[in-house]
C-alpha cells in the first residue's frame, strides 16, 4: 500500500474517499455481497456474535453493548447504524475454524494418497473494528509473515478475504486498545473503511479491490469540514476509553516477576475454563487429531482449538509441565505481554477487553499487570 493512502492529499480525498448517504450503505453491502460471502455481527440469544448474512438489515443496528468485569448486556439504545462495540467472538474463527479437516488420507491397493483440503470460499469480513483488524495482522505474523514455515491453510483463506473495517466510536468500559497502540480509525490493513458520521458515511478504499467497489458507489466528495468533524469525534471517543495498560518496559518488568507470589494468588481464582482464550482475537493454539476408519483405508487429520489453560496442553511424554492453574495463567499472560515480543516483535494483545468481560471469575488482565508492575497493591 502506498503512502498516498494516508488520507492527507486532496487528490486522494477526491479519488479514494467518498461520502455516501446513510441509506446507501445497502448499496455498499450489495456490491460486496456480489463477490463475497459476507460475515458480520448478528444478534442471537441477546448477545452480539458473528454469522454469515445476506441482508444488511441483519446487522444489529441500534444495539449498544454494556460490559464490565464478568458482565455483558446488549440492548437497544442508539441512533447509530454501527452502534454496538464488537462481536463477543473474534473474526479469527473464519480464518482458523475451531475444528477443520486439513488432510484426507486414503489407502487403495496398498497405495497411500494424501489430499490437502483448502478452503476456496471468498469471504468478506464486514464491520471489523480496529482491535480485531490488528488481531488479524498479528495472526498474519504468526501464521505467515514471521513464520519460517508459513501455514498454507491460513494463507489460502487470507488470500480470499475482503475486509470492510469500521471506525470505532463505541468502546466499552473494558476496552484498553489505545494503550496497546491501536487507533480508533485504522490506517491500513483494510480494503474498505467506513466511518459513520452524523448523517452520512465516509468511505475510504485501502486496496485496489476496495477502490473498485468504491467506484461503483454513488457518492459525494469529502470536504475538509467532514474530515475535521471526523477528527473531533475520534478525539471525543478516545476520552471514553478508561482502562489502560502501561507498556513502558513491560516485557522486562514481567520477566523480573516470573517468581512473583501473584501467580499463585490469581491461580487460586482462575477456573482454567479457557473462556479467555476462546474470545481472544490473537490466541491461536491448536491440536491435531486423527479420525481413522476401523479398516485402516481412510483417515482425516483435523485441527482443533486448544488452550494453554487446558490440563493436557503442556503434557510432554506423559508429564504435565504446567500442572498448577497458576503456572497456566502465568504462561498466558507472559506469552501475550513478554514472550510474544521476542517471537513476533509485537504484543499478543490488542486491548479488546473481551477476556475481562467473559471471565467467569472476574479476572481483569489490566489489574493483574498493574499489580505485577507494583502500580497497585492487591494484597
Ligand atoms: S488478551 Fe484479552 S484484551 Fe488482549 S486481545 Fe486477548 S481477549 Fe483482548
Ligand atoms: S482467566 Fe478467567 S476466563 Fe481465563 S481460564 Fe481463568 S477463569 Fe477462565
Amino acid at each position: 500500500m502506498s503512502d498516498i493512502f494516508d488520507g492527507t492529499c486532496s487528490v486522494f480525498i477526491f479519488i479514494y474517499m467518498k461520502k455516501i448517504e446513510k441509506s446507501d450503505i445497502k448499496e455498499l453491502f450489495e456490491a460486496v455481497k456480489k463477490e463475497y460471502s459476507v460475515v458480520a455481527p448478528t444478534l442471537k440469544d441477546k448477545v452480539i456474535g458473528l454469522d454469515f448474512i445476506t441482508d444488511i438489515n441483519q446487522i444489529p443496528s441500534g444495539f449498544v453493548e454494556t460490559e464490565k468485569k464478568n458482565s455483558y448486556r446488549a440492548e437497544k439504545g442508539s441512533d447509530r447504524f454501527f452502534s454496538y462495540s464488537r462481536p463477543y467472538l473474534p473474526f479469527k474463527r473464519f480464518l482458523i475454524p475451531p475444528e477443520f479437516t486439513f488432510m484426507k488420507i486414503k489407502k487403495e491397493n496398498s497405495q497411500l494418497t494424501f489430499e490437502e483440503v483448502f478452503s476456496e470460499e471468498k469471504i468478506a469480513l464486514f464491520d471489523i473494528r480496529p482491535c480485531d483488524l490488528k488481531g488479524l495482522q498479528i495472526l498474519d505474523d504468526v501464521f505467515i509473515t514471521k513464520n519460517p514455515h508459513p501455514d498454507s491453510y491460513y494463507r489460502k483463506v487470507r488470500e480470499n478475504l475482503f475486509i470492510v473495517a469500521v471506525t470505532c466510536f463505541s468502546p466499552t468500559e473494558n476496552c484498553f486498545c489505545s494503550s496497546m497502540g491501536i487507533s480508533l480509525k485504522p490506517e491500513n490493513g483494510y480494503d474498505i473503511l467506513i466511518t459513520e458520521m452524523k448523517d452520512s458515511f465516509l468511505i475510504r478504499a485501502g486496496s485496489e479491490k476496495g477502490r473498485r467497489i468504491l467506484d461503483s458507489l454513488t457518492g459525494r466528495e469529502v470536504s475538509q469540514e467532514d474530515l475535521a468533524e471526523e477528527e473531533k469525534a475520534l478525539k471525543e471517543t478516545e476520552k471514553m476509553i478508561i482502562r489502560s495498560v502501561n507498556t513502558d518496559s513491560l516485557p522486562q518488568i514481567l520477566y523480573s516477576q516470573i517468581e512473583s507470589k501473584q501467580w499463585e494468588e490469581v491461580g487460586s481464582r482462575c477456573l482454567a475454563c479457557t473462556s479467555c482464550t476462546q474470545v481472544c482475537p490473537t490466541c491461536f493454539c491448536f491440536n491435531i487429531v486423527e479420525k481413522n476408519s476401523p479398516d485402516g483405508s481412510y483417515s482425516e487429520r483435523i485441527r482443533i482449538y486448544d488452550s494453554c489453560f487446558s490440563p493436557e496442553f503442556a503434557t510432554v511424554h506423559r508429564f504435565n509441565i504446567r500442572q498448577s492453574i497458576a503456572s497456566r495463567y502465568r504462561q498466558w499472560l507472559m506469552h501475550k505481554f513478554a514472550y510474544w515480543t521476542d517471537q513476533f516483535g509485537s504484543y499478543g494483545c490488542v486491548g479488546c477487553g473481551r477476556c475481562i468481560t467473559w471471565c467467569p471469575a472476574g479476572i481483569d488482565i489490566t489489574e493483574e499487570i498493574k499489580s505485577l508492575r507494583g502500580e497497585i497493591d492487591k494484597s
